[in-house]
């Protein structure tokens, strides 16, 4: 009889509590920000790092604008706090429970995930970002902004595990039904291609997961490439995926 009571007096407080659970989980939304790779304005150190030509809107900068624009959209309606970000990482070293940059690769490249990994630091390149990428600075390596932010081992695995993520949903629709005909190298390895491994956005930002997709090629998978929707709702599905995988959505 006391049980019966006592839940007959609970009931209202837990009805309440339900109700007022989705007010606490807004306000605690988790921040992604989504950068458009090489849109203007450019990154110190990077600015002459244009970005491909070609695609199908005329350049790399154009697809990574328009797909980082539907991301936020599609991220905004599942309830992240998305923020848009160009090339020139702003703020620097900024917090976020993600940071997704967006590029596609130049002809007879190829798509693939890459992820901010431990050691090392942000490439750097002849003057404003020519020659090959490498961690010490050349003598003729123009000014990078400081202070760079760390990888962490901790950010490193919650990098690795979202760029499988990723990975897994971009080769469900980088098929040649959808007019894809790139190589897809899925995630990066660890000592792979530096310029997806030591990325410089990844050291501008404090995202507890770091992240850059190339989605595909320019020229062979331009079909493909045009598919903004299908590409952005992939890859904001794949990001909402590992935000509820960590608890934070
Ligand atoms: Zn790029």
């Amino acid at each position: 009889m006391l049980a019966r009571i006592m839940r007959r007096l609970l009931a209202p407080a837990l009805a309440v509590a339900a109700l007022a659970a989705p007010a606490l989980a807004s306000a605690a939304a988790p921040v992604v920000w989504v950068q458009a790779g090489h849109a203007s304005p450019g990154e110190p150190g990077y600015s002459a790092q244009t970005g491909a030509g070609g695609g199908p809107f005329g350049s790399e900068a154009a697809f990574n604008t328009k797909v980082r624009d539907d991301m936020v959209t599609r991220l905004k309606a599942a309830g992240v706090d998305a923020r848009p970000l160009v090339s020139k990482v702003m703020p620097m070293g900024a917090a976020g429970a993600t940071f997704i940059s967006i590029h596609f690769d130049e002809a007879g490249g190829a798509a693939s995930v890459g992820r901010a990994v431990v050691g090392g630091g942000e490439n750097y390149y002849h003057g404003e970002g020519t020659g090959t990428a490498s961690q010490t600075p050349y003598g003729d390596s123009g000014t990078h902004r400081t202070p760079a932010t760390k990888v962490s081992a901790a950010v490193a695995a919650r990098s690795a595990t979202l760029a499988g993520t990723l990975s897994t949903a971009l080769k469900g629709i980088h098929t040649s039904a959808n007019g894809a005909s790139a190589q897809f190298l899925g995630v990066i390895p660890v000592n792979g291609n530096a310029r997806e491994t030591h990325y410089y956005g990844y050291y501008r930002t404090k995202a507890d997961a770091r992240v850059l997709v190339e989605v595909g090629a320019a020229g062979s998978d331009d079909p493909f490439l045009r598919k903004v929707p299908l590409i952005g709702a992939t890859l904001s599905g794949a990001v909402v995926k590992d935000l509820k995988a960590r608890r934070l959505l």
